[in-house]
């Protein structure tokens, strides 16, 4: 698998297990989920304004309900891949004990959320179900 970043900042995976196959998948962007709880939400606010303060990142609303497949109180920072060498490392050192998924966008959210996605932290269990029903619509 190799990783080049073009001019319009899309990250080409070219899967060369099998070069007769079609099979470039293309980022448009990423996502990370910060996962937090009532005990959490001080430690997740710090981490959000750190983000917001220190990269070209979208800050999503606080879910303090549950949303999505996502199994509890989070929030979402988008960004754009030539911000993901910078954004993923410095969760990496400053998540503070916060668990959260990191997944790309490539239009197929079931394998965004599963077999394409990054976790820091622990790794929560999915309503993958929920995504699986929004395909079908
Ligand atoms: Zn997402």
């Amino acid at each position: 698998m190799c990783i080049v970043i073009n001019k319009a900042a899309v990250v080409r995976l070219e899967l060369r297990a099998n070069p007769m196959k079609e099979d470039t998948i293309e980022i448009t962007g990423f996502h990370a989920h910060v996962y937090f709880d009532t005990a959490s939400r001080d430690t997740a606010a710090r981490v959000r304004d750190s983000l917001g303060a220190k990269f070209d990142v979208r800050l999503g609303r606080w879910h303090d309900k549950l949303i999505g497949p996502h199994p509890k109180a989070m929030y979402q920072v988008a960004f754009l891949p030539d911000q993901f060498s910078k954004v993923v490392p410095w969760l990496m050192l400053n998540r503070e004990g916060l668990d959260i998924l990191i997944h790309p966008e490539t239009g197929d959210d079931v394998k965004d959320h599963t077999d394409h996605s990054l976790w820091l932290g622990e790794k929560l269990e999915l309503n993958i179900e929920f995504l699986q029903k929004l395909r079908i619509t």
